[in-house]
């Protein structure tokens, strides 16, 4: 096997509806697919385990421990609006201190 080919295999592919990130080396426990399956070789079928959506709402981010960000970058040059894994986190981490502030103040009330 080619150098080539294993880094095929072992692209990574984000689904872009809600982060999930399908790693061919985990595989899919929930969808019944083992361990070593390329992202190409998942069933038509095949769902996000996260929120359902199809294997076409998925982009590739490439090879994990790559260099951060080359693919991602190369989508900012194309005009793609994307946002990176980091700034996702914030914006998660954002809204979850937003909501927590916002319990807490409902909870002083009381
Ligand atoms: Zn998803």
């Amino acid at each position: 096997m080619s150098d080539q080919a294993v880094d095929a295999i072992m692209d990574r592919h984000e689904c872009r509806a809600c982060g999930y990130v399908y790693e061919p080396l985990k595989g899919d426990s929930k969808g019944d697919i083992p361990a070593g399956t390329s992202f190409e070789e998942l069933p038509l079928s095949w769902r996000c385990p996260v929120c359902g959506v199809r294997k076409t709402q998925f982009q590739n981010i490439g090879v994990a421990g790559a260099p951060s960000g080359f693919k991602e970058n190369l989508g900012f040059g194309l005009g793609v609006n994307t946002l990176t894994p980091g700034q996702k986190n914030l914006l998660i981490f954002g809204a979850l201190a937003l909501g927590f502030l916002f319990f807490l103040s409902l909870y002083s009330l009381h």
